[in-house]
């Protein structure tokens, strides 16, 4: 079991016990509503919300991983729970994501900072521990080297889709895979996301606290405008439902889906202005970005029409969920177009009337 002191528990608060530290600090939830000793707190609350809403990372109040006061220490831990609480009162599936990720990264910077330290070995023992009791990813170190077992490394990497992650491409020795601290805790972002996740879930739903509705219906309509009004059909193939599945649950989808993404819906035919709205739950959105990338792929600005990639390339780049129904097509813009197509043959035989000529995908 690991045992933290406050500047742990400040940097990897959620491996604080929650109901242990609240009651340890000697305040009820309800006092959060009104007590002014407890406005910092609440207030660094939601902003460790809203910084998640908006993709970025809540930075905090600790220099080097330090704090330079006891009292920020304890602001940095319950103003983390306390977030937890704010997000149980508003309900809403994309805060629990988007505050899972922002926090994942921001505690990633902290174990990348403490894994390599050269001068204090208990942070880098720290560092080891969590990754290894927490996440099964056990960290040799040789000379300041980073060496992670094969089998932990496949385990964590199959995530990614980027080629760089690929095992092919790592330096491997001796049965470990060599990898800078940032990379090694990168490996278990999606792992440590998950985490928090589960944490918020099991949290139990506090009564609405008095004197903090109008901030909670406020991050309930931050949340409610970043949940992407796109539905999509049955008639998509299942890469790009898993592509929009990814994105609706505020997960990162790599570039190479988003293009995809982007391609299919182009081809069609549908709006830049409807596609738009699909990546308004990705962790790093900007309206401005993605208006400006969805113009220069449907060839509104550059003059170059950009095409869905085929089945073969989106296989290499892992983001192919083949099903039967997709035997025999090359392109996912032909998905449901053989299988009509057969159907329209089958009952043109059946009425001996010719079958017309199917389209070829765009
Ligand atoms: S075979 Fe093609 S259409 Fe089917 S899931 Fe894979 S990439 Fe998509």
């Amino acid at each position: 079991m690991l045992v933290l002191g406050k500047d742990e528990k400040a940097k990897y608060p959620f491996l604080a016990d929650a109901g242990k530290y609240l009651q340890e600090y000697g305040f009820e939830l309800p006092q959060f509503g009104t007590d002014p000793i407890l406005k910092d707190i609440v207030d660094k609350a939601y902003e460790r919300v809203m910084a998640a809403t908006s993709g970025s990372v809540y930075k905090s109040g600790l220099a080097d991983g330090r704090a330079v006061q006891d009292r920020m220490l304890d602001v940095e831990i319950l103003s983390f729970l306390f977030a937890i609480v704010l997000i149980k009162l508003a309900n809403r599936h994309t805060l629990v994501r988007r505050f899972a990720l922002s926090e994942a990264r921001r505690a990633e910077s902290y174990l990348a900072g403490d894994l390599s330290d050269r001068r204090d070995r208990s942070r880098v023992d720290m560092a080891r521990r969590i990754l290894h009791d927490l996440f099964g990813l056990k960290v040799e170190m040789r000379d300041y080297r980073y060496l992670i077992p094969v089998p932990d490394y496949l385990k964590h990497s199959s995530v990614f889709h980027e080629r760089e992650w690929k095992l092919v491409n790592r330096q491997v020795e001796d049965g470990h895979v060599i990898l800078k601290p940032d990379k090694t805790v990168r490996l278990i972002r999606h792992a440590l996301t998950t985490y928090i996740s589960e944490k918020i879930r099991d949290s139990p739903v506090p009564d609405m606290i008095p004197g903090l509705e109008g901030m909670v219906a406020e991050l309930v309509a931050v949340a409610d405008k970043l949940t992407p009004a796109y539905e999509s059909t049955g008639e998509h193939p299942p890469c790009i439902k898993h592509a929009i599945n990814v994105l609706k649950s505020g997960e990162n989808l790599p570039h190479s889906g988003r293009f995809m993404l982007a391609t299919f819906l182009l081809a069609r035919g549908q709006p830049v202005e409807e596609i738009a709205p699909l990546f308004k739950n990705a962790p790093d959105y900007s309206e401005r970005v993605t208006m400006y990338q969805l113009n220069h792929l449907s060839g509104r600005t550059g003059g170059v029409k950009y095409n869905c990639p085929s089945c073969d390339k989106l296989r290499t780049q892992n983001l192919c969920f083949a099903v039967p129904e997709c035997d025999g097509i090359i392109t996912p813009l032909q998905f449901g177009r053989r299988r009509k197509a057969a159907q329209h043959e089958q009952q043109h035989q059946s009425s001996d009337v010719e079958p017309a000529e199917e389209g070829e995908p765009a």
